[in-house]
């Protein structure tokens, strides 16, 4: 029988499912079990070709129709977003293996968000009116085209909602690549938009490996390249994208501090660093994967850090009790688990955790490890796992020049009473994204994305308008025209 999971094709352009069994079969496995629930095809050059044909021709109609009218089809796929949001987050859940506690609230939620948000946004792009005595220049906010977005396996609905709606709104039209490793909820993002009267070919989706990422990254037609993704993968995606200077948002890895003063509130700086670590079992670009704790409560801490995390819940992910869930491949755990060793070789004191779950499917448990110091792999490399390092400090000074010392800038977090410190602690961490006396919420409202080897533009926010559109500037003159001859 038909596991309820497989999509009735691998693609969906132009409005409509297509398939192509020439491709690649690429497995669909549930992390929770390791079993295969649904297959889809990898993209051939022929179905690469449909997708940026059809996206290319659609745009111009989309770029025509008003904001509003643009607006009013993202509002209404926000809204069928959230009535489906129970059946959108199970599938997020096979999709994903994390665990339907977090995806119920947080997934289809988020991306309902940013078409609710964008959709809000797009009546309202417009240029200015720059006087200069009779004459005058005016700008118009542009779309730019054909958008291509690549998604990593983490939040693959939030993912293309992210990217599609921000796109969409400022009147440019999408081909979507999902990770290989978490194919299907893109596919209902694209499904929900022509539900809500999006024209057909604005918003696609294409499944496959690197290789279909990098032909929708070097066609000539694409005009921008959203990507999610790790460093590594940026980097060869920007390339591409220069040679054709193209338009790129950068969503990648990081490795980012979460600085913790003693005068801090114990019990939420531990929440804060368990949102910050554990959350979808860890495998989030942000988290705060360097604890620094002052040396005045670390065994404090510790002691409530691992009573807490004893509180974990890891089990079957669709039983809303379940509070943590397996890593995404087996793959994955395999790394994480690599990581785990090597923080065991290279010394750091292991707090809890530290091992694979006795149970199917591929579980590992949240894991601590203190006394961890700089030069430790644990404390330099993105493992995007559940491992916690937590490492000591003494003076401000000397925890800022330490955060800063990676070649990461995604996140940075303080906990402290003192708001002064705060502050000047966060105003001088080199990090895109952070927060006060809080770890890893992502409102759409708010602008999100790395500096240095974290990503170049931002996501979300009135921020997303201008990575999504260009200005074009016209002057007009009212007198005769003065010429040299
Ligand atoms: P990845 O870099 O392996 O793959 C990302 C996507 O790029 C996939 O869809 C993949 O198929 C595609 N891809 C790979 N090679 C390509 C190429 N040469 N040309 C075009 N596309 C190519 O990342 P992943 O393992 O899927 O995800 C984990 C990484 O993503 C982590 O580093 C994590 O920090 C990062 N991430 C960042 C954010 C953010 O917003 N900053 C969010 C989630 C995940």
């Amino acid at each position: 029988m038909t596991h309820p999971a497989q999509p009735e094709a691998s693609h969906f352009i132009n409005g409509e499912y297509v398939e192509d069994t020439a491709g690649t079969p690429i497995p669909v496995i549930y992390a929770a079990t390791g079993a295969q629930i649904a297959t889809v095809y990898a993209a051939t050059p022929a179905i690469v070709e449909l997708a940026l044909s059809t996206a290319k021709e659609a745009q111009k109609a989309w770029a025509k129709m008003t904001g509003t009218e643009r607006g009013r089809i993202l509002r209404r796929a926000a809204d069928i977003m959230r009535e489906r949001n129970h059946d959108l987050s199970v599938l997020e859940t096979y999709d994903t293996g994390k665990p339907l506690q977090e995806t119920l609230v947080a997934d289809a939620t988020s991306g309902a968000d940013a078409l609710e948000y964008f959709g809000g946004l797009a009546a309202s792009l417009t240029g200015e009116h720059i006087p200069l005595g009779e004459d005058w220049v005016y700008t118009k906010r542009e779309a730019l085209g054909l958008c291509v977005g690549i998604g990593a396996w983490n939040y693959p609905t939030q993912i293309a909602c992210w990217k599609g709606a921000p796109a969409l709104a400022c009147g440019n039209s999408m081909v979507f690549k999902p990770s290989e490793t978490t194919p299907l909820c893109a596919l209902k993002v694209a499904e929900i938009l022509i539900e809500a009267g999006a024209p057909a070919g604005v918003f696609n989706v294409v499944q496959g490996m690197g290789e279909v990422g990098g032909a929708l990254v070097t066609d000539p037609r694409v005009d921008k390249v959203s990507l999610t993704g790790s460093v590594p993968t940026g980097k060869k995606v920007y390339a591409a994208a220069a040679e054709g200077m193209k338009h790129v948002t950068m969503e990648l890895g990081g490795k980012s501090p979460l600085i913790i003063f003693d005068d801090a509130d114990i019990d939420n700086a531990v929440g804060g660093a368990i949102n910050g670590n554990f959350y979808s079992s860890g495998q989030v670009c942000s988290n705060g994967t360097r604890v620094f704790v002052q040396k005045g409560i670390k065994e404090k801490f510790l002691a409530r850090l691992a009573e807490r995390t004893g509180n974990a819940i890891l089990g079957d992910p669709m039983d809303e009790a379940t509070s943590f869930g397996p890593m995404v491949t087996e793959n994955q755990m395999n790394i994480v688990l690599g990581y785990v060793e090597k923080g065991k070789e290279e010394g750091a004191r292991l707090i809890c955790g530290g091992n694979r779950a006795d149970m199917d499917g591929y579980f590992i448990e949240p894991t601590v490890f203190a006394d961890v110091t700089d030069d430790m792999t644990i404390a330099r490399e993105e493992i995007f796992g559940p491992v916690m390092s937590v490492l000591d400090f003494e003076t401000e000074e000397e925890v800022v020049a330490r955060a800063n010392d990676t070649e990461f800038g995604l996140s940075a977090g303080v906990f402290t009473k003192d708001f002064t410190r705060a502050h000047r602690v966060i105003g001088n961490l080199e990090a895109g994204s952070c927060f006060i006396n809080s770890y890893n919420d992502a409102p759409v409202e708010a602008p999100f994305g790395g500096v240095k080897a974290s990503g170049v533009g931002r996501e979300n926010s009135k921020e997303a308008i201008k990575h999504f559109s260009q200005v074009k500037s016209v002057y007009v003159r009212m007198g005769d025209v003065e010429a040299a001859f």
